[in-house]
C-alpha cells in the first residue's frame, strides 16, 4: 500500500510553498506530501486518491482563497477523505470563522500563519493530529488475534484489556468465523481453552491471566529500583499526573495500575470540559497522551498489577502486590480512583461478562451492531455510553430509577439523548431480573410507581450506577470515612479526632493520616469527581511530596 497523503491547498504561491516544505522536511518520508492551488483542484486530487483507495491523512488548507474558502472546500473534502484530519491556516482576524468552524464542519486544528519556527509551532501539532489518525487507521498488519467465543467473560476481559491499553487486536468469534476456527485448529487448543491469544512473534497464549498477556506483549509488569522517592498507586488522570510532575521534577517515580491507565476517564467516550480541548477528547486519547507524557519524562509504569497491601517501615512506604513482591518508596500518592458499584438484581452475577457489563470500552460498542441495548444508570457516564451505544445499536434504553435525568445528567447530554431518534428513557424503572442460558438474553423491568413488571428480550445490559472507592488495602492506619473514602489534611483534624494525625506540625493539604502518604482524585474525602480536578490534585500531590521529603 502506498504511503497515506497529507495535502497541501492554497492559492498564495509563496505559503503554498512554504507549508509544503516544512511538511515534506519532517514527515516526507513517511507520507507523500500533494499540492494544490485552489480548492477545486485539491477536490479533483481527492477525488482521484479515493477511486484509487489510497488513504489521505490530513488536509491543511488556507482559508483565504478566491472562488471557495479553505472551510467551503474542507466541508467537502468530508466526502472524498472521511476520516482525514483537517487543518485551516488562518490570519488572526479569522479567528472568530476557524473556531465556529471546530463545530460546524469538525475542522481539527486551525493555525496561525506564520507557524515559524516549525519546530515549536508546527510539528508539535501536527505529530498529534497524524498520530490520532494512525489510530483510527491502524495498520491491522502487526495486529495481535483474539479468538475466542462471543459470550464468554475471559474473552471479554481480555479484549477490554488490549483496548484500555491501547493494544491493536483483531477479534474472531470461533462460532461465527470460519478463520477463527481455524485458528483454534492449528494452534490445537480446545474450546474451553479459549480465548486463544497470538502475539506477532510470540507464543500461542491460551485463556491468559491478564499479568501473563501484559508480559508477552512486553509491558512492564515489575519494578526496576530498590526504592523510589514517590510511588504512586492508580493510574487515572490523578496518578498519571503525579508521574508526569513527580518525574518531570526529579524525583525517582514509579506508578501502579492494575487494568490499564486513564481510570475511570479512560472509558469516556467524550470528555467536553476539559480545559484546552474545545471539541472534547475521549478518554482512551487522554490517556494515550498522559502514558506518552509520562515515559517522557522517566517514570516507570507497571502494569497488570493489583497493590492489596500497604506497610509502614520507619521512613519507607510499602505498596504490596497481590501475587507476592512490594515497591519501596519514601512518599506515597494513593490515587485509586473508584469502582463501579455492584446492582442488585436476580441472576446478576451469573451473567456479569455474558451480555452484562460494567461500563464500556468505546472501542467495543459496534459489537451491539443493530441490537436493541439496555444501559441502567441516569448520570453523565450513563448519558455518554447511550449516545455513544447509539451509533451502532438498533435501539438504546436507558432505564433510570427518578422522574426526570435533570438532577443528575449535564444538560448538553440531556439534549442529544431527547434527539437521539433511537434512544428511549425508560422513567421510574429497575432492573429486577435478568435470564438467559449461558448469556444475556431478557431482563425483567420493574416500574416503581405502579409496580408492574415486564420481560423484554435484550442480549445486552451496561451498568452505570455510580461508584464507591476501593480503599480495603490500605488497612487501618490511614483514616477513612465510612463510605471508604480518604480523609486527608484538615479534615484529620476535624473528622478523625486525635487518633488520625500523630505529628505536632499540621497535615499538609493532601496529607493522609500517616505522614509522606498523599491522596489524591476521586478517593479523596470531598474530592469534585471531575477528570480536571483529579489532575490538578496529582499536580499538586508532588508538591506536598517535596515538601515531606524535605523534612525526613
Ligand atoms: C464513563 C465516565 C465518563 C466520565 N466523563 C467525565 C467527563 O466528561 N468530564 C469529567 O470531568 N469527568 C468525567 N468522569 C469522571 C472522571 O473520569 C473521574 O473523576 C476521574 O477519572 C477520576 O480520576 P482518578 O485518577 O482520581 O481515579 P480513576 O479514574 O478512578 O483511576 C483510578 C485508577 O486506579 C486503579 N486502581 C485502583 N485500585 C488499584 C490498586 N489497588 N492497585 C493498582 N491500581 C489500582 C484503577 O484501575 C484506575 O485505573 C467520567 C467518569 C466515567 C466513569
Amino acid at each position: 500500500m502506498s504511503n497515506p497523503t497529507i495535502l497541501t491547498v492554497d492559492d498564495d504561491p509563496l505559503v503554498s510553498a512554504a507549508i509544503t516544505r516544512d511538511l515534506g522536511n519532517q514527515y516526507g518520508a513517511d507520507y507523500r506530501i500533494i499540492r494544490a492551488s485552489s480548492g477545486r483542484e485539491a477536490l479533483d486530487v481527492l477525488t482521484r486518491l479515493a477511486v484509487r483507495d489510497e488513504p489521505v491523512a490530513l488536509i491543511a488548507a488556507d482559508q483565504r482563497m478566491p472562488e471557495m474558502t479553505g472551510i467551503e472546500m474542507l466541508q467537502e473534502a468530508r466526502h472524498q477523505a472521511p476520516g482525514a484530519k483537517l487543518l485551516l491556516l488562518t490570519a488572526y482576524a479569522d479567528t472568530d470563522v476557524a473556531i465556529s468552524a471546530i463545530n460546524d464542519i469538525g475542522l481539527d486544528y486551525y493555525l496561525l500563519k506564520p507557524w515559524d519556527p516549525p519546530e515549536q509551532r508546527l510539528y508539535p501539532i501536527i505529530d498529534e493530529l497524524l498520530d490520532d489518525w494512525r489510530k483510527a487507521h491502524p495498520d491491522h498488519t502487526s495486529d495481535v488475534r483474539v479468538i475466542g467465543h462471543r459470550w464468554s467473560d475471559r474473552s471479554h476481559e481480555v479484549k477490554m484489556f488490549l483496548i484500555r491499553n491501547h493494544v491493536p487486536y483483531r477479534w474472531y468469534d470461533v462460532e461465527r468465523d470460519a478463520e477463527g476456527e481455524r485458528l483454534r485448529g492449528l494452534a490445537q487448543v480446545a474450546p474451553e481453552d479459549l480465548p486463544l491469544v497470538l502475539v506477532p512473534d510470540g507464543e500461542a497464549l491460551r485463556s491468559p491471566s491478564t499479568l501473563s498477556l501484559a508480559a508477552a506483549l512486553g509491558l512492564h509488569t515489575t519494578a526496576q529500583q530498590p526504592l523510589y522517592d514517590l510511588c504512586i498507586v492508580g493510574g487515572g488522570p490523578a496518578g498519571l499526573a503525579a508521574a508526569v510532575y513527580g518525574a518531570s521534577e526529579g524525583l525517582s517515580t514509579v506508578i501502579v495500575e492494575r487494568e490499564a491507565p486513564g481510570g475511570q476517564a479512560g472509558m469516556s467516550a467524550a470528555i467536553e470540559n476539559y480545559l484546552g480541548f474545545p471539541r472534547g477528547l475521549s478518554g482512551s486519547d487522554l490517556a494515550h497522551r498522559a502514558i506518552a507524557q509520562v515515559s517522557r519524562f522517566g517514570a516507570e509504569m507497571v502494569l497488570a498489577r493489583d497493590v492489596v497491601g500497604f506497610q509502614t517501615r520507619g521512613p519507607v512506604r510499602a505498596a504490596v502486590f497481590a501475587d507476592g513482591g512490594e515497591i519501596e518508596s519514601r512518599a506515597l500518592v494513593v490515587a485509586t480512583g473508584m469502582s463501579y458499584r455492584r446492582l442488585e438484581a436476580s441472576g446478576l452475577e451469573e451473567l456479569t461478562g455474558r451480555g452484562i457489563y460494567y461500563g464500556t470500552a468505546v472501542g467495543e460498542a459496534n459489537q451491539c451492531e443493530g441490537d436493541v441495548v439496555y444501559i441502567v444508570g441516569a448520570a453523565n457516564s450513563a448519558g455518554q455510553a447511550a449516545i455513544e451505544l447509539s451509533r451502532f445499536a438498533k435501539q438504546v434504553v436507558l432505564v433510570v430509577r427518578a422522574n426526570t435525568l435533570t438532577e443528575t445528567m449535564s444538560s448538553y447530554l440531556i439534549s442529544r439523548i431527547i434527539t437521539a431518534p433511537n434512544i428511549a428513557v425508560r422513567y421510574h424503572s429497575k432492573v429486577v431480573a435478568v435470564h438467559g442460558e449461558g448469556h444475556l438474553e431478557a431482563l425483567t423491568l420493574a416500574d416503581a410507581e405502579t409496580g408492574a413488571s415486564e420481560d423484554v428480550s435484550s442480549s445486552w445490559l451496561f451498568i452505570f450506577i455510580g461508584a464507591t472507592p476501593r480503599t480495603d488495602w490500605l488497612g487501618s492506619d490511614i483514616a477513612r470515612d465510612d463510605r471508604g473514602f480518604i480523609v486527608t489534611g484538615q479534615d484529620l483534624l476535624s473528622i478523625g479526632s486525635t487518633r488520625s494525625w500523630s505529628l505536632p506540625r499540621p497535615p499538609q493539604a493532601l496529607e493522609t493520616s500517616v505522614p509522606g502518604v498523599f491522596a489524591a482524585g476521586d478517593v479523596r474525602l470531598n474530592s469534585m469527581k471531575r477528570v480536571a480536578s483529579a489532575v490538578g490534585e496529582g499536580a499538586m500531590s508532588v508538591y506536598l511530596v517535596h515538601r515531606y521529603l524535605a523534612t525526613i
